[in-house]
């Protein structure tokens, strides 16, 4: 098991640590509070080749695999958390129509993705569709040379300012799972159109809307694989994305985790600094163990996904503790803080209430457990024999 990063890993870790520290860390609380979605930093994160990590230069992406992508997450998160999430959903996608699409797809859709040129947005939740996501009705009928879709998508990353759309809609009434397929719906096609905004907890930077499908029609060949596979093409980019979503985490944990351990040396109490305590100096040592944890696990599922071996299990075990740990570690970054943890004035209450996502979206932390536990049972002693 090597644990060291390659020299093209850290060359890649240290542009995107540079971006996030030099033109994401300084506007990320203007972005929050203006509630503004900068498509320049996308832009710039094309230039930089964050916007088509697992896709071949063929396609206009690098092909640098989960581990590497993993760490960019990791390292852009320090910087914006809401970017690096909407970062993450994007290259999700652009997988998602690279795995499962045809050639002409990957021209007419891939290529200008991974570039940066269009930005990705995935949609599979609706109002009465949320954890248990196979229960979705938007409809999509076949017509001809197509289909109509009826119908309003909720919660969409990315939705109003992305250019290409992944929507799990239902082809079939008779059947639940089996009944979903995957098509792309292009910003501008007619009959689309989206919800407003939704004011948030916190992820202000990256807007959330409904999407709203009122007689749309979408072409039969912007279906991806065949009709009845949506369902298993959407789990399968859940999988990938909670290793995106958990090294978002890990890298905003450590920002927190920084930013409070640096204020805790220069606070004074008692004549002296407030690191000195022991108090402290227990709990900040409590929060790094839990941080590396969840980093080492991240980096595991992310390298078995490298090698192409099975990783639900781990990825979901990552995605639940990366992400459990983060609202740990923001939470005691606030108390290290104390009262002007609380203010709007240092940034320790915006990470704060970025953690707090991470334990609800790509399937909440309840439905991770669920995960778990489903792959556990497949093994006699809830073990893999060929990983322990
Ligand atoms: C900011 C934001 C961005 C999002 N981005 C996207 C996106 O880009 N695309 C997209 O498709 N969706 C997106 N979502 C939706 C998100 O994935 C869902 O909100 C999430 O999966 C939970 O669904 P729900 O909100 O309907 O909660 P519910 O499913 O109603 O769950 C409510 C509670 O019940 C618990 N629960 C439900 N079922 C079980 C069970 N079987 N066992 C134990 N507990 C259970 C849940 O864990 C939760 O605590 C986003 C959501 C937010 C808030």
């Amino acid at each position: 098991m090597n644990f060291k990063l390659t020299d093209e890993q850290r060359l890649i870790r240290k542009a995107a640590r540079d971006f996030a520290a030099k033109e994401l860390a300084p506007n990320a609380r203007e972005w929050e509070e203006t509630h503004t979605f900068s498509r320049k930093v996308f832009d710039r994160m094309g230039e930089l080749d964050f916007t088509g990590l697992y896709v071949p230069e063929e396609y206009g992406g690098t092909a640098v695999g989960r581990l590497t992508a993993a760490v960019v997450f990791e390292e852009l998160a320090k910087g914006c958390f809401a970017t690096a999430v909407y970062v993450s959903v994007h290259n999700m996608v652009t997988n998602l129509i690279y795995q499962h699409g045809n050639p002409e797809q990957w021209e007419r859709w891939v290529t200008p993705l991974a570039s940066g040129k269009k930005l990705a947005a995935y949609s599979l939740t609706e109002a009465d569709a949320g954890s248990d996501a196979a229960a979705l009705s938007c409809r999509a009928v076949r017509t001809d040379g197509g289909y109509v879709v009826n119908g309003t998508k909720l919660y969409v990353t990315s939705g109003g300012v992305a250019d290409v759309y992944a929507v799990m809609v239902r082809t079939d009434e008779n059947q639940k799972a089996k009944g979903i397929s995957t098509i792309v719906v292009e910003k501008g096609t007619p009959g689309l159109s989206y919800g407003p905004s939704e004011p948030k907890m916190g992820l202000n930077a990256s807007p959330t809307t409904e999407l709203i499908f009122n007689d749309c029609f979408v072409p039969a060949e912007n279906l991806i694989g065949q009709e009845g596979q949506g369902f298993n093409i959407a789990l399968g980019a859940l999988n990938g994305g909670r290793i995106n979503i958990g090294a978002c985490s890990v890298g905003l944990a450590q920002q927190a985790f920084d930013y409070a351990l640096t204020y805790a040396h220069k606070r004074q109490q008692f004549g002296r600094p407030i690191v000195s305590f022991q108090g402290l100096q227990f709990l900040f040592a409590d929060l790094a163990t839990r941080i590396e944890a969840a980093r080492l696990m991240v980096y595991r599922a992310a390298s078995l996904m490298d090698e192409g071996q099975p990783c639900v299990a781990e990825a979901a075990m990552g995605k639940l503790f990366a992400t459990d740990m983060a609202m740990k570690v923001t939470t005691e970054a606030v108390q290290v803080l104390g009262g002007y943890g609380y203010m709007r004035s240092y940034p320790v209450e915006m990470y704060m209430r970025f953690a707090k996502i991470g334990q609800i979206f790509e399937g909440t932390n309840q439905i991770q457990r669920v995960v778990i536990s489903r792959e556990l049972i497949k093994y006699k002693g809830g073990k893999r024999p060929d990983l322990y």
